[in-house]
């Protein structure tokens, strides 16, 4: 756009990425869509245009847009008390953290309001851990993503996060993912913690395995090593199951048995409200005691009346089976997908609703070849009324709201299939 064109030329999208483009701080590569409403799994651009939202803006609006019960929530909330600050007590966060411990085991929670600040309150705690021993280190894996503090890229076993921030913080180390040998070589004296996602969301929607959990674990008691589990993306029912473990681990006779030592949450737990969490198990809980560690926004009445509505509801209207069974249904008529157009296709992977496409490295009808796949197809599903989230260079996301529904599922393979058909001719 140019500043000697009258502004009546100027649509309302342009308008709008005009601003951007002149005033925040360019760290995404953005696509030219500019949303202004949502309503259930579907959002509508400032030209009316509607999509199906596959991507639940990463993993996050787990009810949908706009869910009547947390609209309320959240508005009668603010009008009672919004924040307080953590010097007080209030009613929502000690409620809120028994219906975390309740869900996972016996333990103790902290608030934050980011998965990059639970985490970074997980490294906290496991050098507060190693510290008299002068243990420090904690080992992570090739393709995680831990956030964008400068803790969460030295965690990130990614080159990418870390290029241009050096020095990188140091105690961090990254193995290969799934592969247990590879751990336990990479242990050494000063190693004090592991930390892993169950399903690598940015590295591509790779699932852990159920003998890597159970091996991870016994080599953490075998060590001494906090197992800090990353459930930001993965967590929050998303694969049927409160924290993704319990759904790797469903039909082994022991998996009842797998606790991690501490679990960090975000993304869903808030619905949209930024908001984090990280769980500590029981005898590590008061580790981290009082002048430890601290956040002013964390917790709130706000915040905390929010993630409660959506337990509330989760729980009342079975959506983790709704995640399972529309996983399931998804999952399936993307192998049928897959097995349509296997130039395109290489692998679908994933569990629950959070499930990736993998598309070949190169395809060639695309045309272009310079763009990675991923970003190609994601603005061609864009083209064609849905959004989805790519991940690294040629795998497409789907991690939409738990409410969806078997219509909105049979929606969204119809565009994919549409969508795949226009390449080919
Ligand atoms: C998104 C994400 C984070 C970072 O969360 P933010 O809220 O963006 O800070 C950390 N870990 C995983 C697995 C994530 O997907």
């Amino acid at each position: 756009m140019t500043t000697s064109e009258p502004a009546s030329v100027s649509s309302p999208a342009e308008t709008i990425q005009s601003l951007f483009e002149h005033h925040v701080v360019p760290t995404y590569g953005r696509f030219p869509l500019t949303l202004d409403r949502g309503k259930g799994s579907y959002v509508w651009d400032v030209d009316g245009r509607r999509y199906l939202d596959m991507g639940g803006g990463i993993a996050v609006n787990v009810l949908g847009h706009a869910h009547p019960e947390l609209v309320k929530t959240l508005s009668e909330q603010a009008g009672t008390l919004m924040h307080c600050c953590n010097l007080y007590y209030h009613q929502g966060q000690g409620e809120l953290a028994k219906q975390i411990v309740d869900r996972i085991g016996p333990g103790k929670c902290f608030f934050s309001n980011s998965g990059a600040e639970a985490n970074e309150g997980l490294f906290k705690l496991a050098r507060k851990f190693g510290c008299e021993e002068g243990r420090f280190e904690i080992i992570t894996c090739q393709q995680s993503f831990h956030g964008r503090t400068m803790a969460g890229i030295a965690a990130t076993g990614q080159d990418k996060v870390k290029q241009g921030f050096e020095p990188i913080m140091p105690g961090f180390r990254h193995v290969p993912f799934n592969d247990l040998a590879a751990m336990k070589s990479a242990i050494s004296p000063a190693t004090v913690a592991i930390m892993i996602e169950g399903v690598q969301g940015e590295g591509g929607i790779q699932p852990a395995s159920s003998e890597y959990l159970k091996g991870l674990r016994a080599l953490c008691d075998e060590h001494r090593l906090l197992l800090l589990w990353d459930g930001v993306q993965c967590g929050h029912y998303r694969t049927g199951n409160f924290q993704s473990y319990a759904s790797i681990l469903k039909d082994h006779e022991d998996g009842e048995a797998f606790l991690p030592d501490a679990i960090s949450l975000a993304k869903s737990i808030g619905g949209g409200f930024p908001m984090g969490a990280f769980w500590v198990r029981e005898p590590y809980q008061d580790l981290l005691g009082p002048g430890s560690h601290g956040t002013t926004f964390g917790g709130s009445p706000l915040a905390c009346s929010v993630a409660l509505k959506i337990l509330e509801v989760i729980e009342r209207d079975s959506l983790d089976q709704n995640a399972a069974r529309m996983g399931g249904m998804l999952t399936k008529g993307l192998q049928v997908l897959a097995a349509k157009f296997p130039d395109y296709i290489q692998e679908i992977r994933g569990m629950g609703l959070m499930i990736g496409i993998v598309f070949k490295p190169e395809i060639a009808d695309l045309g272009n070849t310079a763009r990675p796949v991923s970003l190609q197809i994601v603005e061609r599903l864009h083209a064609n009324g849905m959004l989805t989230i790519p991940s690294g260079a040629h795998v497409v996301r789907f991690l939409p709201a738990l409410n969806i529904s078997a219509a909105e599922v049979e929606e969204a393979l119809s565009i994919l299939n549409s969508t795949l058909e226009s390449i080919t001719s």
